[in-house]
């Protein structure tokens, strides 16, 4: 049997022992029926979403530490280690494309449910610049550590620094000195960060991000994946957003924190989504940007409630419960590539 259809099997076993507890369904009527109460009742039975394909190996490692009792943050990093590791994923890690001087440079954040958050950002020569974030979060005072510092912080740590540019992403950063051009390409090709969002079975949130960036970036350049806020928000008593695609976009516009911020008000997970790509559309249109302007966003709530939603087609999310197993899904989004 197929290491996902083991999985599959495994969950649903799994939840038989918890049959006392509600699913996601009746928490979600009973909320329904509640008009006056805006809250959200948290989720017992973990889901976990992740963006594009790599994200269903992630969050079946992120799945199989959390049923092993690991912490959420442990678990959300082992997760991420898989993509990052993964020297086929070109985005993310090691194997990533490099930026014009061909420096492969990397931004990750990660953050609990007390609002606790590490992340670094224009890190080099570290594999997995998420467990870098978590111990930033876990070992310092601050929020954000970046580039050299961020380094010198991971090799103390014991990290230990390698080249991340492997032959394959050379091979290609070689071919874009050719012309050189640096218009950003988004596509499920170049920029796929990956962010992945957690309820647990306390109904606790957490949720991380990890990426190499854009292909072709200026040296220096950091997106929108480290920045609390901007790549991945969330607010314990709300809900979780993160995001992915051209990060300046995300960044002009606050993404994440919004998301949240709208499921605050009342949103669903894909209201909320949806309202913000609206937004980032409305303050792109006349934008040089436009061209190749992609952004997507996944949202969940307390209950276990998720979605995604993009700008331009093309963009998808995996999604992990103990109902249905892990699969994907594709996102609702407002125009395809020709428009
Ligand atoms: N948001 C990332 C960045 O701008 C890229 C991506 O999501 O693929 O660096």
């Amino acid at each position: 049997m197929s290491d996902r259809r083991n999985f599959i099997k495994k969950a649903a076993l799994g939840s038989i022992g918890i049959s006392t507890i509600m699913s996601c369904g009746e928490v979600v009527e009973k909320n329904q029926d509640d008009n006056l109460d805006n809250s959200v009742k948290p989720n017992k039975k973990p889901v976990i979403i992740s963006t594009w394909n790599h994200g269903l190996p992630a969050n079946e490692e992120t799945w199989k530490q959390l049923k092993k009792g690991n912490s959420p943050l442990d678990a959300i990093e082992s997760g991420m280690k898989i993509p990052e590791g993964d020297p086929k994923v070109r985005s993310v890690g090691y194997g990533g494309f490099p930026d014009r001087e061909g420096k492969v440079t990397l931004d990750a954040c990660i953050m609990d449910h007390n609002s606790n958050c590490g992340s670094v950002s224009f890190l080099q020569g570290i594999k997995h610049p998420i467990s870098v974030a978590k111990k930033v979060l876990q070992n310092t005072p601050h929020v954000m550590l970046s580039g050299k510092g961020a380094l010198q912080f991971a090799l103390s740590e014991g990290f230990v620094e390698e080249n991340l540019l492997t032959a394959e992403a050379e091979k290609d950063w070689k071919k874009w000195l050719e012309e050189s051009k640096y218009k950003p390409v988004i596509n499920m090709e170049n920029h796929d960060t990956i962010s992945m969002l957690m309820v647990d079975g306390e109904g606790n949130l957490s949720g991380g991000c990890t990426t190499s960036g854009a292909a072709w970036k200026m040296h220096g350049r950091v997106g929108d994946s480290p920045i609390i806020g901007a790549g991945l928000f969330l607010d314990n008593e709300v809900g979780a957003a993160a995001a992915t695609g051209l990060g300046e976009a995300v960044i002009r516009t606050a993404g994440s924190a919004m998301v949240v911020e709208l499921m605050r008000q009342g949103k669903s997970p894909y209201d909320a989504c949806k309202e913000i790509v609206e937004r980032i559309y409305n303050k792109h249109k006349n934008h040089k940007d436009m061209e190749y302007l992609q952004v997507g966003f996944i949202a969940i709530n307390k209950n276990g409630e998720h979605a995604g939603y993009s700008l331009r087609s093309g963009f998808n999310y995996a999604i992990c419960d103990e109902e249905k197993g892990n699969r994907m899904e594709d996102a609702q989004f407002k125009m395809s590539w020709d428009n």
